[in-house]
């Protein structure tokens, strides 16, 4: 689940940053992890998160992994969603951008949405979904602030595992979840939207 396009000329540590968002909700939610890598793998020539199952999980479960990855690297680059952005991003955006607000600054910039929502890209399946809602507006900022309140409450874990990662190039699903269990240990359990219950 990787978005190269946006991705070049990032840093490494925002690529750890995004694919750990990617990792967390496979621990969180029970979900055996095969690896994580911001290197390529076997015949996988670019960073990506892989499950032992590929098709494990629900599309609810699938969503939160999809979402979590693109908001943990974005806030890694001290970017945040306005309301407008996500409905942009997920909805429709008449200049093929979204906005995003400066964590600090609060300066708006606008970023390429091709590089997220694409065939096999990232937010596809979750765009694809809304379109088809009649209250398309109100479900996409409700789907990604849940998300957003996810990835806030495994920050520790994320802060943890990131070094690793960058160090190393890849890490063994077994590691991600021992350094997630250690990072965790005496934090709330990690929140997860109700909706990653459905099937
Ligand atoms: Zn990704």
């Amino acid at each position: 689940m990787t978005s190269p396009d946006y991705w070049a000329g990032n840093r490494p540590d925002y690529i750890a940053a995004h694919e750990c968002g990617h990792a967390l909700p496979f621990w969180a939610q029970g979900i055996p992890l095969d690896y994580v890598a911001i290197i390529g793998h076997g015949t996988m020539p670019r960073p990506h998160t892989q499950p032992i199952d590929v098709n494990g999980g629900s599309l609810g479960q699938r969503l939160l992994v999809n979402a979590s990855g693109v908001i943990s690297g974005f806030w890694r680059n001290n970017r945040a969603f306005s309301d407008l952005g996500i409905a942009e991003l997920l909805i429709a955006s008449a200049d093929g951008c979204f906005e995003t607000l400066g964590s600090l600054s609060g300066r708006a910039t606008r970023i390429p949405r091709a590089g997220l929502i694409g065939p096999s890209e990232d937010l596809e399946p979750a765009a694809w979904l809304m379109g088809g809602e009649v209250c398309a507006y109100d479900h996409a900022i409700r789907y990604w602030r849940e998300c957003e309140r996810f990835v806030a409450s495994v920050t520790p874990a994320i802060a943890a595992i990131t070094p690793h990662l960058i160090e190393r190039g890849e890490l063994p699903g077994a590691e991600v979840a021992l350094r997630a269990a250690v990072a965790m240990a005496g934090q709330p359990d990690p929140w997860l939207p109700g909706w990653t219950a459905e099937k």
